[in-house]
């Protein structure tokens, strides 16, 4: 080409990156590797390769990390675990630092090695991956150096296992392994199969930044060797990232081990603009949405929503952008779309995108060699259309208009994920009024896919549970420090031979929609005082009773668009009503547990206490400004759950629920109860206090019964958003099992007491909150 030419087309030259350092590592290596164990590498096993997805080349064989490996690994870890968490929080700042540093030092070399093993544009890996990586660790060498006086009350978890998947895969071990490493644990993570290799050039500089022996572990292979990590009894917990069906089998393997679980998967996040956007911008975000990474981006802006008005000079400016983006060599610096991670998921795209029925546009070329696939956008597709409903996971948009601003609401949340959501409008008052109302766990306001160690990213629904970044992010990592007691169950009062005449019948009901109900069943079981009298009767709950609740409180959805000094009124409404009955129902928890009378007025006295507390939250709850490296900010906004399922303890049936009720509608949820399963009558007489304290119907459902009966409908209904249990009855695993269903978030008790005179509230009010990460433009 002519000087002339160039001016004429202004075409970008080739500006090829040398991948000659990368190649040379890889050579120091024998190209192949061991797995990381203890500090060092391993003689390989039984390897597998890892290739260029560009150009087809192999770069190298790693090693299938067989069980073995991973016994190996998670034994390295418990072992080297105490001393790390001796070593306290500035001993690990300065390790973490000196991470950051050599990340900073290798920089290029871990670019390089990226974009080859991953095939992204080296843009990408140079500029964003890589230097986002660093801050991560720069970040939470701050973090553990405060960890100490801000989080005096927690420890470690322990030991870690870590999978991560192949789309960002050193930025993914960084938000792993940072935080874990900041709070006193050790990890064992596992890479994806595809792209291992800036993982094993992280464990070669571990040793160089003063990481003792066992802290960090690698263990390459494949799901199975992820299954065998999840599935080790010595692992206390799984940090999962990748598909929403791997992280449900995750879910199930831990049900009822009492491991802790963060789960961060999969997304079809919206992207929607308005008429009053900055068009341009919006369509030069897009770009970034949908197209960086191949759009193999967990929160890629992948479903567009227009407005009709604007709809078709929209598209026109779009397809005119889509011309222009170079396709071809992720090692030249002037490449905008590399090639896909591998030729097999580049047909699983091309075979998804051959079967539309929409309008498909692909215009440029794409290289002839390698797993290149063209950004593609379709028009015209019906809204069940499974392209507009399933992740694509590769350069491909999908697009739909939408008439009013109720409908963009509607429509993009029309989705059984909730990661990330993007809008473009230039009015204010719009922007600010549709983020909140869209169901993600993170919301970019005229930007996209803006990501900070500050600030909590993490999704709802099926995209998984837990934060990684910011303080929301680092507590996951720890847990409280003084280990609970075993639960001594308490068992019902049984019948006894000669029954004491007792007074009046009195059959309790259900509580339902703000009515009272009878149960499904048509049974109730008899409540026995330990001195054999009758106390009454607890209808026997059933399925349909759940789902009547759930339908109930579905449809009191409005509490949550409440205010905090509203809900404040109304729970301190429920301790005034509650506080005159004191006695009748201090009588009532003597006479249900045999408990002397002093000690049932001292547990309603703490219920009316309870209840002020959370009153006194609802207002205070706050969120935070996270101040985030950009010309904005970003807001963590504590947002209601929705709608959570509880089981009351036992040993505490009247503070236990009053706690549950409290921190659940403090924060704007909306609550279906079962009582505790021997002494329900403390709850049932709450109905009157309930209904006399402008507490809206729906938001507080009662459904009594066997523990062990509910756990399931409960804890499997896609209605629920989050399960918590407090049961004497054994039915932890069962709930998590079940919840795996639309991932919703539980947190039960395996077993373990709590003392009910004691509740730190904060951890209850974290239950019942989601942190949703509100990204604005703000200040220059
Ligand atoms: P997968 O879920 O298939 O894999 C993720 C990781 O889990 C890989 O290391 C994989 O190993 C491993 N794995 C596979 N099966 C099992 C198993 N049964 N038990 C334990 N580990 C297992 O996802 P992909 O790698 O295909 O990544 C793409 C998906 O990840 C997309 O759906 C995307 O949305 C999601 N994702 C979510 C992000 C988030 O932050 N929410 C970020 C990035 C991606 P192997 O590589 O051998 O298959």
């Amino acid at each position: 080409m002519t000087v002339k030419e160039i001016f004429e087309t202004m075409e970008y030259g080739p500006a090829p990156e040398d991948d000659g350092p990368a190649q040379a590592w890889l050579d120091r290596h024998g190209r192949r590797f061991g797995v990381f164990i203890g500090g060092t590498f391993q003689a390989p096993g039984k390897t597998f390769a890892t290739r260029n997805p560009a150009r087809g080349t192999e770069l190298a064989q790693v090693t299938q990390g067989t069980e073995a490996d991973i016994e190996a690994a998670v034994t390295a870890a418990r072992r080297a675990q105490p001393a790390w968490a001796r070593l306290g929080g500035q001993g690990w700042a300065r390790v973490l630092y000196a991470i950051a540093r050599l990340l900073q030092k290798h920089s290029r070399l871990f670019a390089v090695l990226e974009t080859l093993d991953n095939g992204k544009p080296i843009r990408e890996s140079r500029d964003i991956d890589i230097p986002l990586a660093q801050r991560h660790f720069y970040y939470h060498a701050g973090m553990a150096a405060l960890m100490e006086d801000e989080l005096p009350d927690r420890v470690p978890v322990g030991v870690c296992g870590q999978i991560v998947p192949w789309n960002f895969p050193l930025l993914m071990l960084a938000w792993k392994i940072a935080p874990a490493l900041a709070m006193g644990n050790t990890v064992v993570l596992k890479p994806a199969e595809w792209t291992p290799l800036t993982a094993l050039l992280f464990a070669e500089i571990c040793g160089e930044a003063g990481v003792p022996p066992g802290v960090v572990n690698i263990v390459t292979g494949d799901g199975a060797t992820g299954a065998a990590l999840v599935s080790h009894p010595g692992v206390d917990k799984i940090a999962f990232t990748g598909s929403t069906d791997v992280g449900r089998e995750i879910r199930r393997a831990t049900a009822g081990t009492g491991k802790a679980l963060t789960l961060e998967l999969g997304g079809k996040s919206p992207y929607v603009v308005f008429e009053d956007a900055d068009l341009d911008s919006a369509v030069e975000g897009l770009v970034d949405a949908i197209w960086f990474n191949q759009g193999q981006v967990c929160c890629a802006g992948s479903r567009l929503l227009v407005q009709e008005g604007i709809a078709e000079a929209f598209y026109a400016k779009l397809r005119a952008r889509m011309a222009t983006l170079r396709i071809g060599d992720p090692l030249d610096k002037c490449i905008d779309v590399g090639a896909m991670v591998d030729p097999a998921h580049c047909a699983k795209v091309a075979e998804m995108v051959a079967g539309s029925n929409g309008e498909v546009h692909q215009p440029g070329t794409v290289p002839a060699e390698g797993a290149f696939y063209p950004p593609t956008l379709i028009t015209g597709l019906e809204p069940a259309d499974p392209l507009m409903r399933d992740e694509i996971f590769g350069p491909v948009l999908v697009a739909t208009t939408f008439r009013t601003p109720a409908e963009a609401v509607e429509v993009a949340n029309a989705t059984r994920y909730g990661l990330a959501a993007t809008l473009w409008s230039e009015n204010i008052n719009r922007a600010l009024d549709i983020a909140p109302k869209l169901a993600a766990g993170v919301v970019w306001v005229n930007a996209t896919n803006l990501f900070d160690a500050a600030a909590g990213f993490g999704g709802v629904r099926e995209s998984g549970f837990g934060r990684e970044g910011g303080w929301e992010g680092l507590r996951a990592y720890t847990k409280q420090a003084a280990p609970p007691k075993a639960l001594v169950p308490v068992a019902a009062i049984p019948a006894p031979a000669a029954p004491k005449p007792g007074g009046l019948d009195r059959t309790a009901k259900m509580y339902i929609g703000g009515k009272q109900a009878r149960p499904d069943s048509g049974y109730s079981r008899p409540v026995w005082s330990p001195k054999g009298v009758l106390l009454g009767h607890a209808p026997e709950g059933s399925r349909k009773d759940i789902r009547n609740a759930v339908e109930a409180a579905t449809g009191a959805a409005s509490w949550g668009r409440t205010t905090g000094h509203l809900r404040a009124q109304i729970l301190y409404y429920v301790a005034e009503n509650l506080s005159a009955r004191t006695e009748e129902f201090a009588t009532r928890i003597a006479e249900m547990t045999g408990s002397r009378v002093p000690r049932a007025e001292a547990e309603v006295s703490a219920a009316i206490d309870r209840l002020f507390t959370y009153a006194a939250w609802a207002d205070k709850y706050d969120g935070a400004v996270k101040p985030v490296p950009i010309r904005g900010v970003a807001l963590a906004m504590p947002e209601p759950v929705g709608v959570i399922g509880a089981f009351a303890p036992d040993d505490a049936p009247l503070l236990g629920a009053v706690s549950i009720l409290g921190a659940a509608l403090a924060m704007g949820n909306r609550l279906v109860l079962v009582p505790s399963e021997p002494f329900p009558l403390a709850a049932t007489d709450l109905y009157q206090v309930l209904d006399t304290s402008d507490v809206p119907a729906g938001v507080v459902n009662i459904v009594t019964g066997a523990h062990e009966a509910l756990a399931k409908p409960l804890a499997s209904h896609l209605g629920v958003d989050a399960v918590w249990s407090f049961s004497g009855a054994d039915i932890s695993t069962t709930i998590e099992a079940e919840a795996a269903g639309n991932l919703k978030r539980t947190w039960v008790n395996h077993g373990r007491a709590r003392d009910w005179m004691q509740v730190d509230a904060r951890s209850f009010l974290a239950q019942a909150t989601e942190t949703k990460t509100i990204w604005v433009p703000y200040g220059a």
